[in-house]
């Protein structure tokens, strides 16, 4: 194994030279005046890539889960109803934190491919004329499928059925990455972590939360200490953490910030659908097909891609490791053996991506796939010849 190959599975990313020197930091006393300094403007600068400016921002030490937790017993009651569509891994994995809480899950099933179900919640949430229902949930990015679901339909699935319930919005593989619009799509709480988009190690949930969220705070009786917003806002009102905070990780957060809008915001997003567009070139190319079961559902973080009748994609991403060096992603849950996912996300070029598509193709054609070597390839070349432009790299792997 190498560390010179870059991982294609999406999350934990690739972390840029920039960021790793970031996080390489001796301890530094997180009650010093320093610490503040540096904490509250990452706070700030956050709400720039959530979208909102009249949301708050709250980072805990934890990965993406955690932040999923925190959303739910900072805001609800135990036997409080919730809405959420299951569509692949990652809503899976909601909908079962959720029912371990003792919420009352109203579960919308949808086919694996698609989207969030947001005609079918406009229905359920007409339907629900006493207002039962506390809280919708949707998963922007499913990384288990390659989907990406249109969250603004699902505001307007609420604001069409004149529903108070709160929007809940798992943006883990998508924050940093595309274009997300807390603010304009009416999001409670939108749940990330760091080590997607942001592309540093994993280790901190952040959230961004709406001041209708914090309103609900008070009521919600569901036990929470470690994740209690109530502590974390107290302290971070005066700089601070109410336990010891991932220093190296928020130095870390400080640059990965500066290198994003360094880059720009909208750039990062045209990069990823560039990089995106020509992974799905390829995969067209090879004859293979894609879980997304349409266009506008196709995430420009990740794609999973079906094999062919008869092939296990356990035994492609296990070759492609241990042959060359590469993990690619594996299918998960109703996807494990017949799909394997291409993480393109976080910090990557045109050339990192092609030397993916070669080697995915490298291991297909060992195992007697029925792909023509260098199809793919030639096909995200072709696509990305044709829309590149020129630009000056500077020498720690950011983009200018
Ligand atoms: C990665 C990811 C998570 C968080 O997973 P953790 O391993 O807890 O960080 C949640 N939702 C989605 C869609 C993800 O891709």
């Amino acid at each position: 194994m190498t560390d010179q190959n870059p991982v294609f599975i999406p999350g934990p990313t690739n972390i840029p030279d920039r960021l790793l020197n970031a996080m390489h930091m001796q301890t530094r006393d997180h009650r010093a005046p320093d610490f503040v300094d540096t904490f509250a403007p990452v706070l700030r600068d956050c709400k720039r890539v959530f979208g909102t400016e009249s949301g708050e921002v709250i980072i805990f030490p934890a990965s993406g889960t955690g932040g999923w937790e925190a959303s739910i017993t900072n805001t609800l009651s135990p036997g409080d109803k919730v809405l959420i569509g299951r569509y692949g891994m990652f809503s899976h994995r909601w909908i079962d934190m959720c029912q371990r809480h003792g919420l009352d899950v109203q579960i919308v099933e949808c086919a694996w491919g698609s989207g969030a179900p947001a005609d079918k919640f406009a229905e359920v949430l007409l339907a629900d004329s006493n207002q039962e229902i506390k809280a919708v949930l949707a998963t922007h990015n499913e990384t288990a499928t390659g989907v990406k679901s249109d969250i603004k339909a699902v505001r307007d699935a609420l604001d069409s059925a004149h529903h108070p319930a709160m929007l809940f919005v798992d943006c883990v593989s998508s924050l940093a990455s595309m274009p997300f619009e807390m603010d304009r799509w009416g999001v409670d709480i939108a749940v990330s972590g760091s080590q997607k988009g942001f592309m540093l190690s994993t280790g901190m949930a952040i959230l961004g939360v709406s001041q209708k969220a914090l309103a609900a705070m008070e009521a919600a009786q569901l036990p929470r200490t470690f994740f209690d917003f109530r502590d974390m806002m107290a302290a971070n009102a005066s700089g601070g953490f109410p336990y010891t905070p991932p220093l190296q990780l928020i130095y870390g957060l400080r640059e990965s910030l500066d290198m994003l809008f360094e880059e720009g915001l909208d750039n990062v997003y045209a990069r990823h659908y560039r990089l995106a567009e020509g992974v799905r070139q390829a995969v067209r190319a090879w004859g293979l097909k894609l879980c997304a079961t349409s266009p506008e559902l196709y995430s420009d973080t990740v794609s999973a891609i079906y094999v062919p009748e008869g092939f296990d994609s356990n035994e492609l991403t296990a070759h492609a490791f241990n042959k060359y060096g590469i993990s690619f992603g594996i299918g998960l849950g109703e996807m494990n053996g017949k799909a394997f996912r291409i993480g393109h996300l976080g910090s990557l070029t045109d050339v990192m991506a092609l030397s993916g598509l070669a080697a995915a193709e490298m291991a297909m054609a060992d195992l007697n796939y029925p792909i023509e070597l260098g199809s793919g390839v030639r096909a995200a070349q072709n696509y990305y010849r044709s829309t590149a432009t020129k630009i000056a790299i500077d020498h720690q792997g950011g983009v200018s």
